[in-house]
């Protein structure tokens, strides 16, 4: 049996289309939707992404501002700069792009940014939203990995979903999203990370599996039981000789193996990635129709 192949791209232009109308009807009232970056230093990875968002906003119609700092600014600096885009009216969503440089305390900034403009679903005030089941912005890698789910017909509800990672952009909040009371919730979730115990044993037990680890092919197909649905959130560089580029992108799932075990799996590139950019699209748009209420 080889393994369902979920395709991101497919599911990414399905989310990117239903938001058509609404932008249609943003701009019977004036209004586009605008999306500011803050990009500080030369990350090749934090680069690649950011460019990758701006290609995603010119493609639906949506305008975003890119505003590159260097890996020298200091905090305050940083802080000013997002106080003025929380004050431009003209703005409607906020995204840092991270990680930023040692010297800046990460946690500072990302409280900076007005609740109401935290696309990203970083800030204290979206993440407590999140877990009081309220409405809110959610991060938009577990809101994309929920997409994925749903619209590819396998909705968590009622299953056990094992997530290996707890980070605040992912593991926390997409088990926060898949024990909602409410429909593309409703699922049994276990979170595991670098201090559980017997993790193939727990891994082995999902009806949905999800890699948030950071290793390239972290889980084998003997972590996997038969049928499993499997999604693999990892971007990992690794160094490709054959690649224009010298490297390749690969996730934390051993795709070769696992998609003869598994009964669903997402691909690296193609899968999660996709859906991260267009959910964050989807966020600006409600931002901005949020901003007229
Ligand atoms: P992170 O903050 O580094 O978290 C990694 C998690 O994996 C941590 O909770 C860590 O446990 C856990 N872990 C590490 N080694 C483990 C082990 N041996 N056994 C079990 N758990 C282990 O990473 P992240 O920001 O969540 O990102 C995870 C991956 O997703 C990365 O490859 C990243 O590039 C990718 N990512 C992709 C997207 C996308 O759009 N596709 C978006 C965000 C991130 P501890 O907490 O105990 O350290």
């Amino acid at each position: 049996m080889t393994a369902e192949i979920i395709d991101g791209r497919i599911i990414s232009e399905q989310v990117l289309s239903e938001l058509a109308p609404r932008l249609s009807r943003l701009k019977e009232e004036g209004v586009v939707p605008s999306l500011a970056v803050v990009l500080v230093g030369e990350n090749p990875s934090s680069a690649s992404y950011v460019r990758s968002k701006e290609r995603a906003c010119e493609k639906v119609g949506i305008s975003s501002v890119v505003h590159r700092l260097p890996d020298s600014v200091k905090q305050k600096e940083l802080i000013d700069l997002v106080k003025r885009l929380n004050a431009d009216r003209g703005v409607h969503g906020i995204l840092v792009q991270l990680p930023l440089p040692n010297h800046i305390d990460e946690s500072s900034v990302i409280e900076t940014v007005l609740p109401a403009k935290d696309v990203d679903g970083f800030s204290p005030v979206n993440m407590g939203r999140l877990l009081a089941g309220q409405d809110c912005f959610a991060p938009c890698t577990p809101l994309g990995v929920i997409e994925l789910l749903n619209r590819s017909g396998h909705s968590p509800e009622g299953k056990y979903v094992v997530i290996i990672g707890r980070s605040n952009i992912v593991g926390k909040p997409l088990a926060a999203l898949l024990i909602q009371k409410k429909k593309g919730g409703n699922a049994t979730v276990t979170v595991c990370h670098s201090a559980t115990k017997n993790l193939a044993g727990i891994t082995k037990q999902a009806d949905i599996l999800v890699a948030a680890v950071g290793k390239p092919g972290f889980v084998t197909a003997d972590m996997v039981k038969h049928g499993c649905v499997v999604i693999d959130v990892g971007m990992n560089s690794i160094p490709d000789a054959s690649s224009k580029s010298g490297h390749r992108l690969i996730g934390d799932v051993d795709f070769e193996r696992v998609k003869n075990v598994a009964g669903a799996l997402t691909p690296v590139p193609g899968g999660v990635g996709l859906m991260t950019v267009a959910m964050l699209i989807s966020n600006t748009v409600k931002a901005a129709e949020n901003s007229g209420q």
